[in-house]
């Protein structure tokens, strides 16, 4: 029996809906991230799940290379419906504030 999506209130469409319930996995998903100035969006592409990250480890005869396992980029407008972000956080300031702890341990920035 498939599950019925159910769209949060807070957020705009389904396809910001996925995204952030994608955080932390491979793929692409956005981040909530609090700083003292606001709420923050982040697109972030994940080359490993966080869950993973405690299994790399140097390969004997890889090539000398670097390679990103993640990258972010800031977000104003959501990617699939155009809505301005900070509209969402600033009708919502609760829900985006508890996002932004729930997603703490996939930022990577400063
Ligand atoms: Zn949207």
């Amino acid at each position: 029996m498939k599950d019925t999506f159910i769209l949060n209130k807070a957020f705009c469409c389904a396809g910001f809906q996925h995204r952030i319930e994608a955080a932390g996995k491979r793929g692409i998903a956005i981040l909530v991230h609090k700083t003292a100035g606001g709420i923050l969006f982040l697109l972030q592409s994940r080359g490993i799940a966080i869950e993973d990250g405690s299994k790399l480890a140097p390969m004997p005869g890889a090539p000398d290379m670097k390679i990103n396992i993640s990258f972010d980029i800031g977000l104003q407008y959501c990617p699939w419906c155009g809505r301005r972000l900070q509209e969402l956080a600033e009708a919502s300031p609760r829900v985006f504030d508890d996002l932004s702890e729930k997603h703490k341990h996939c930022y990577t920035g400063p």
